[in-house]
Order: C-alpha cells, then sequence, then structure tokens
C-alpha cells in the first residue's frame, strides 16, 4: 500500500465534486481526504498504483454534470495511513486559480420536487441542489463556500443542515439551498409599499397582475426583468412608450418548447440550446401563421423572434399560473447595465408598475444571453448567464498577468494569467455615470474573486472610450499600460478561441473602432500573426456627415455616398435617400462634406450597410443600434445570384460603381440581394490572394444572411467565433494577446 495525491485542475468547485469523490471512495473501498484549494480539488488516498489509476479513470468519466476538468495529476507522497475517507476543509494559497462555474437552469430532480405536493420543497420559488442554480451572480470570492456568497445571510434549518452535510444526498455543500423555513423569499410590492401576502399567494396574485395588463419587475438570477402579457397588444405598447424603446425586438420567455413552437420554427439543433443548462434567448425564425396569438409590437419589421425558456423555479412557477407567452427584456435603459437590486429597480419605477423583489442579494450582475444557430453554427449575440466567466485556454503562457478593458460597447473585461484568460459578462454600453461605475465595480469583483492584481493593463487605441479613461487613472508606476486596435483585437480574439499561432487573413467588418491613422475603421481586411498585423484592404473612406449623429441617421451615410458618386449633382437627384432631406438640408450637408467640416472619415462596413437600407428606401433613421441590417434580412431574395461592380485598387475597395447603380434599380429586394451577393463576391475575392485561414470578427457579422451566405460559399475556409460574439464583446479577450506580444 502507497499513498498518493491527485490535483485536479479545471471547473471544479460548486459542482458537487468533493461528494462525487467521497461517493466514488466509498464505492472502492479506500480511504483518504479530499478538499478544495486554490487550484481545485485535491484528494489523497492510501491505495495502489492499479487501484489509483482505476480510481482516477472513474474521476474521469463520471464526474459531476456541471464540472469541467482541465488536467488531472497524481504523485506518490509519505504514507499517511488513514483510518476513514473524509472530506476536509478547504486550503486557500495566495494563487486563486479555480474556475467557477456560470449559473446554469435548474435541474429535472429539483423541478420534479417544485411540483410534487409532498415535497416539503413544493412550490419554493429557490428550490435548488448541487447540480444546478445560482453560482457566480452570487460569490463574492473564492473560494465557493456558503460564507462567501450572499446565502451567507442566510442560516440553515436543521432539515437544511442535515442534506448539506450529508455526502450522500444531492444538496450536500449546495451552497444556495433553502426552504420556506430558512432561506430567501419573495416580496411583492407597488410603487411605495410591500403588499401583504403569505408567500404562497405571490405567485398568483403576479399572474393576475400580468393578466391584467401591468408591468412587474421581476428580480430574477443576475438582474431584473421587466414583465409583460406578450399576447397583450395595449401592455407591450405601454412598455415601449416607457422604456423609450419603439422598435428594438423584445425577448419573450414561454412555458415549454411546445409553446416555442407555436410561434416559431425550431430544429431539433435549436431545441437543445433553449432547453440546455444554459437556457440562452434563442433568435428563431417566426411562423408565418402563428397558431399562438402574439402582440405584433413584439418583434416588429424583422423575420426572427428571441425566446427563452424559464431557466428558475421562480419563472417555471409563473409561467404555470399564467399560461402564456411574457415579454421579459432587462431592466435597464437601452444597452445599459441591467437593475440588480431594489435601489437600482427604483430608478426604472416610472417603467413598472409592481416589482417582485426577493431578499438573496446580486453580488454580480449578469444579463440573459442571446444566441443564434446559423448554418449548424452557434452564433454569440450576447455572452453572459450561463456562458460567463467562462475560462478560455490560451495557446501560449502569460509571463505577466493581463487586465484587459475591452471596449466601450457591450463591454466586457478579461483577466488572464499562465495559460487562462476569464472572459467577464457582458456588462453593457459605457455612456452613463452609473454604467461607468458598474463597469469599474465589475473589475474589482473580478479582481477579489480570482484574487488578482495585474501587471499589464491593455485597453482600445480610441482616446475617449470610458475604458481608455479608466486605464488612465491606474498607478502607472506598478504597472504596464499598451493599447491595441480595436479591429485587430476582433481578430485576434477568433485566433485565440481557436488556438491558432499562424497568419490569418482578418476580416473585421464592424460599426466603427479607432484606427491607426485616426480615421474611423470598420471594414477591413488585417493579415496577423502573433506579434504584427497589417492592413492589407479596406473599404475606401467615405465622409459621416455630422459626425456621431451619422450612426443613427442611415440618410446621412447614403448622402455623402452618393456625393463621392455625384458631387452636387447629387442635390437633383430622386430617390429614398434624397427624399428623406429638406431642400435646404441638401445644400447644408453638401457643404459639410464639401468642406470636411465635422464630416469625420470612416471606412466602416456597419455604415455601408446603414447606407444601402437608406438607398433601397427601407429605413431613415434608426431607432436602435443594428436596425438596419436586420430589416435587410427579410428583403434577401436567394433567387437573385448577381452582384455590383466593385473595384479594388492599392487596397482600397471602391464601393462607387455599387452605389451609382443602386438607384437605377429602385426594387428594395433586387437591391439588398445584389448588395448581400457583393459582399460575398468581395470578400471571396480578397480571399484567394492569401493562403492563409480566414477569420472573421465585428458586428456586422451578426447578420445572419452574410454569415449563411459566408458560409455557404466558402465552408470551412472561413473561421467565425464560436464561442465569443463575433462584436465588441469579444474585444477583451483579443487585447490578451497584446499583454503576450510586448
Ligand atoms: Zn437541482
Ligand atoms: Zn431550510
Ligand atoms: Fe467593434
Amino acid at each position: 500500500m502507497q499513498s498518493y495525491q491527485i490535483d485536479i485542475q479545471g471547473t471544479v468547485q460548486g459542482v458537487g465534486f468533493r461528494p462525487f469523490v467521497y461517493a466514488l471512495a466509498m464505492r472502492f473501498g479506500v480511504y483518504g481526504e479530499v478538499w478544495n484549494d486554490s487550484k481545485g480539488v485535491s484528494i489523497r488516498l492510501d491505495t495502489t498504483i492499479e487501484l489509483l489509476k482505476d480510481f482516477i479513470a472513474q474521476i474521469e468519466s463520471q464526474k459531476p454534470p456541471l464540472a469541467h476538468i482541465d488536467a488531472i495529476d497524481f504523485y506518490t507522497i509519505e504514507p499517511q495511513n488513514y483510518a476513514k475517507f473524509s472530506i476536509i476543509q478547504s486550503q486557500m494559497q495566495n494563487d486563486t486559480f479555480a474556475l467557477m462555474p456560470p449559473d446554469v437552469a435548474i435541474c429535472d430532480a429539483c423541478e420534479a420536487e417544485l411540483f410534487e405536493s409532498s415535497n416539503r420543497r413544493y412550490g419554493y420559488p429557490f428550490i435548488t441542489c448541487t447540480h444546478c442554480g445560482v453560482r457566480y451572480t452570487i460569490i463574492k470570492q473564492l473560494p465557493y463556500d456558503r460564507a462567501n456568497t450572499s446565502m451567507g445571510a442566510f442560516a440553515m434549518c436543521t432539515t437544511c443542515h442535515e442534506e448539506y452535510t450529508n455526502p450522500l444526498n444531492r444538496r450536500y455543500h449546495a451552497q444556495p439551498i433553502g426552504c420556506f423555513e430558512c432561506g430567501p423569499t419573495l416580496e411583492l410590492r407597488d410603487k411605495s409599499e410591500a403588499l401583504s401576502l403569505a408567500q404562497s399567494q405571490i405567485i398568483d396574485r403576479v399572474a393576475h397582475i400580468i393578466q391584467e395588463g401591468k408591468i412587474v419587475a421581476i428580480k430574477g438570477v443576475g438582474g431584473y426583468h421587466l414583465v409583460c402579457d406578450a399576447s397583450n397588444h395595449e401592455a407591450v405598447q405601454t412598455l415601449r412608450k416607457r422604456k423609450n424603446r419603439p422598435h428594438k425586438p423584445l425577448a419573450i420567455m414561454v412555458r415549454d418548447t411546445q409553446m416555442a413552437k407555436q410561434i416559431a420554427h425550431i430544429s431539433p439543433q435549436e431545441e437543445k440550446l433553449l432547453t440546455s443548462k444554459e437556457r440562452p434567448i434563442v433568435l428563431l425564425h417566426k411562423l408565418n401563421t402563428q397558431h399562438l396569438t402574439l402582440s405584433t409590437l413584439v418583434a416588429p419589421d424583422v423575420d426572427t423572434i428571441g425566446i427563452f425558456l424559464p431557466y428558475t423555479p421562480l419563472h417555471l412557477l409563473l409561467l404555470k399560473a399564467l399560461n402564456r407567452p411574457i415579454v421579459a427584456t432587462s431592466a435597464n435603459v437601452s444597452d445599459e447595465p441591467l437593475a440588480r437590486n431594489f435601489e437600482e429597480v427604483m430608478k426604472l419605477s416610472d417603467i413598472w408598475d409592481y416589482c417582485l423583489d426577493h431578499d438573496r442579494e446580486i453580488v454580480n450582475g449578469c444579463d440573459d444571453s442571446v444566441v443564434m444557430i446559423v448554418q449548424e453554427s452557434v452564433l454569440f449575440v450576447r455572452r453572459a448567464r450561463g456562458y460567463a466567466p467562462q475560462a478560455i485556454t490560451l495557446p501560449f503562457r502569460l509571463s505577466q498577468k493581463v487586465l484587459a478593458l475591452g471596449a466601450n460597447q457591450k463591454s466586457t473585461i478579461a483577466i488572464a494569467f499562465e495559460n487562462k484568460a476569464i472572459l467577464s459578462p457582458h456588462i453593457g454600453d459605457l455612456h452613463t455615470i452609473d454604467s461607468i461605475a458598474y463597469y469599474r465595480q465589475h473589475i474589482e469583483h473580478l479582481r477579489q474573486i480570482y484574487n488578482f492584481q495585474e501587471d499589464r493593463v491593455v485597453h482600445d487605441k480610441h482616446p475617449h472610450y470610458e475604458s481608455t479613461k479608466y486605464a488612465k487613472t491606474l498607478n502607472a508606476e506598478h504597472l504596464t499600460l499598451s493599447t491595441i486596435q480595436h479591429h485587430v483585437a476582433h481578430i485576434q480574439a477568433v485566433r485565440l478561441e481557436y488556438g491558432i499561432r499562424d497568419k490569418v487573413l482578418g476580416i473585421a467588418f464592424d460599426g466603427t473602432g479607432y484606427g491607426d491613422d485616426g480615421n474611423m475603421w470598420g471594414g477591413e481586411f488585417i493579415v496577423c500573426d502573433d506579434n504584427s498585423y497589417e492592413r492589407v484592404a479596406h473599404l475606401d473612406y467615405f465622409k459621416l456627415l455630422g459626425g456621431e449623429k451619422a450612426i443613427k441617421e442611415p440618410r446621412r451615410v447614403a448622402l455623402s455616398l452618393l456625393f463621392e458618386c455625384y458631387g452636387v449633382k447629387a442635390l437633383d437627384m430622386d430617390n429614398p435617400t434624397t427624399r428623406a432631406f429638406s431642400s435646404s438640408e441638401l445644400r447644408l450637408y453638401y457643404r459639410m462634406w464639401y468642406n470636411g467640416l465635422n464630416a469625420p472619415l470612416t471606412s466602416s462596413m456597419g455604415r455601408l450597410f446603414d447606407g444601402v437600407a437608406s438607398l433601397s428606401g427601407i429605413i431613415q433613421t434608426l431607432s436602435y443600434e443594428g436596425q438596419s441590417g436586420a430589416m435587410m434580412e427579410r428583403y434577401y431574395d436567394s433567387t437573385i445570384q448577381s452582384c455590383y461592380l466593385w473595384n479594388v485598387k492599392d487596397g482600397k475597395i471602391d464601393s462607387k460603381p455599387m452605389i451609382k447603380m443602386m438607384p437605377t434599380q429602385p426594387n428594395p429586394t433586387v437591391m439588398i440581394s445584389k448588395f448581400f451577393n457583393t459582399l460575398v463576391n468581395i470578400v471571396e475575392q480578397i480571399a484567394m490572394c492569401y493562403p492563409y485561414p480566414v477569420v472573421l470578427g465585428g458586428g456586422v457579422f451578426q447578420n445572419r444572411v452574410l454569415v449563411e451566405l459566408l458560409l455557404h460559399k466558402m465552408g470551412k475556409r472561413v473561421l467565425l467565433p464560436q464561442k465569443l460574439p463575433p462584436n465588441d464583446g469579444a474585444i477583451a479577450l483579443g487585447q490578451i494577446m497584446q499583454g503576450y506580444r510586448v
């Protein structure tokens, strides 16, 4: 008999790993101990080498559902002579490497108990076990023990404590457990006070209120939702008006996949995603004839609808009581971080009539994830609950600890050490004091959770990004600050995701990013490897009339393009773009264009989409980001195969021949279809000149039609991010590269 130690790294804490090892040791009849440490889980056993190898094989094949093993090592130690097998106290050193599992949906066993009238947690809205429920959103610091989470505030009752301390129970060391007697409780309030209701009455009352057409703010896992009856036209209209969100599609939550199938087409792959433990919002094609009446205001002017299934016991109970789809949209001011506590949700009290609150504190905010399936590839729109934080193994080792600050919109942050990077969930846009404060707080939390102190900080080149300003506040004496160009970061993120070390041809089709020459880039072809990059081609510059303002007004972009093609003659043209201005406005913008005053140069593909949307007459002013691209999807006709002419000279892609042809064929279907075909043609032609893998990054690659066409035409030659969103949510990961390069 020998003594051995086994060290396991990966997502092994807070997932029922120690009780699993305990039960395994019982089965093997071996003695020893198991504990959590700062790098993961360690085990000591008195056994033979044959049994040890068997034991390790069982760990690998039988591990708990939420566990993920990155590495297992074993070695001989001094003889221990154990008299039993036990789970011992966590042992922490300075460096914290253990990984935190994300929050996942309620498991089947808990769901069964929730609806089992004889169960002591029957109808308990916070039922959970080791294999399901909240994790990241309640943790203050590692190790993941109850005292380090917001559940530390709830003392367990005797029965819960018995479950918690029995290694053979499904709730052994399940940190968030509780029951009616000891756990978190619900509270229903109107704007002034809490209604006096028994716990058992609250869900039914909320269902009733929603049926009456009211708007309810509901506290969930990582923040609040604003909820109303999705079939009630007036309620949806009121929500849109109060939230000042006239058109942007709203996500709906439905009881189950059966209900979802009455609203949208669902492939087996999409169904798997809908019911996965991550339970994201899945963007699905609407049915032509829906068998369930939804308000047309839920997702107007687009072909798709975002649907998700209940992922907490609270949502399950509510949807069962309602038996109809609800709008469930993040409680925030557009694209800003969502409300996480009562104080924050009170700031939105003009929007809601009632608030369903609870007393389990949300430590780390986390929005719903949004994904779609395109040609059997998973495409993230927003990576948050269920997926984040998730560690990404880097294809190299860092000599320094790196903090990457992301961009300014769809902000995320990343920390990296050794060969691991941890990407935060989607934080949101950094346009207000509150959102900036939240962003900074999130950095602080990540540092605290992972006991992390950076040696190097990487930020975007843009001098006015809030992330850049934050970098400048850090103590430069102990830190190295470095910058990376926005689109290079987009490409590097995808290289890191795929673990590519060789050269790639990166294509960044994006809204905007600060370029090396100070212009706004966004239609870029960049050849890059670990150490260098070269911008080999880009969309030829055009002027953004009125700068930032042009981002919301496709008509300004289109007008600028017409001026590029026709100069002053454009003033006399008659097309949807010119019709969107008065004649004095036209003259004003011509002067602006001619003099180049308040008209910065851009090579942005996102803006070119806007311009084409305006010329085709489908939209002139946007009410949400990405609206023109989303609307253009429904005009694409795959029977139209032709494309427009274009030129490339000295690395500049000239769109003028295309723009000139557009007003001659004013049918939006023809125009938009040919435009998409042209883009694919450009990508194919340029890609032919380089013998490298083609890597796609940037927000424009969230356009379903464009991605479908590219995957269809170019197949495996193009690599699209699968674990990260193509948009600025991936920038922080790409920035890590700068920490390696220098
Ligand atoms: Zn469970
Ligand atoms: Zn209890
Ligand atoms: Fe970007």
